[in-house]
């Protein structure tokens, strides 16, 4: 493993940070220095220009206005899109995730995205509020996800890009696929924050992040207990 530090960017906590996705920057942080990686987060606000050089880009959730308002910094800023060039790792969360895409709907107004994923988001008949559940590519090897999702968009992916999960529960990007990745950019409804709840989603991150197959295992119980307590709500709610 590199002994530089892995450069961890949590991108404009002032406009993009109204969902508690923040706890994401904290659980990368932690599970790198568990496994001996030296880390840097840096927080950089909207009034701020974006380093290009960092391993991990965290966009979050947030409400309509600030979302649309950091599309517009972040498409004015290029950083984030260099970063993109350059091979850097992007996790978008719920309004960070719609950012990403082509074109996304803030209060009642079509906003243009960053191109940087497949995917155009509209606005669906009812605000999807509750818990989300999914299946996950099996490519990525990853178990099933779990969250929390509170959004009015809905998402529909274009041809570039795989879904990130088949929907057990919830809403999702349209009640039947949830998220979309491409590359090592990845993008998901699921707050809770995600990473907290899904940590072998963190670690494929790190992963693509340093190029690593594998990272030593964590202990991981609590975690597990709580998927596998929602994973039993959802099939109970089912029955
Ligand atoms: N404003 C977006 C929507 O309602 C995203 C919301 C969020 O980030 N939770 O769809």
């Amino acid at each position: 493993m590199s002994t530089e530090s892995l450069r961890i960017v949590w991108i404009y906590p002032d406009l993009l940070s109204t969902y508690g996705d923040r706890g994401n920057a904290l659980i990368l942080a932690r599970r790198a220095r568990q496994r001996g990686m030296p880390v840097e987060v840096l927080e950089v606000r909207s009034d701020e220009r974006l380093p290009a050089t960092a391993d991990i880009y965290l966009v979050g959730g947030g409400e309509d206005g600030p979302q649309a308002l950091g599309a517009q910094r972040l498409i004015a800023d290029g950083g984030l899109h260099r970063a993109v060039a350059q091979g850097s790792v992007v996790f978008g969360v719920c309004a960070g995730y719609q950012l990403l895409g082509t074109s996304f709907f803030a209060k009642g107004v079509q906003c243009r995205g960053l191109e940087l994923l497949d995917l155009q988001s509209d606005r669906g008949p009812s605000r999807a509020v509750g818990e989300l559940a999914g299946e996950i590519d099996p490519r990525l090897g990853l178990p099933a996800l779990t969250g929390f999702e509170n959004h009015g968009g809905r998402t529909h992916l274009g041809p570039e890009v795989s879904p990130l999960a088949r929907i057990t529960a919830g809403v999702g990007n349209d009640g039947n696929t949830e998220g979309a990745w491409r590359g090592k950019l990845l993008g998901t409804y699921s707050h809770g924050p995600a990473l907290a709840r899904n940590p072998a989603l963190a670690d494929l991150l790190l992963r693509w992040a340093t190029g690593a197959h594998q990272l030593p295992p964590l202990d991981d119980t609590w975690s597990d207990r709580l998927r596998n307590e929602r994973r039993s709500a959802v099939a109970a709610a089912r029955a």
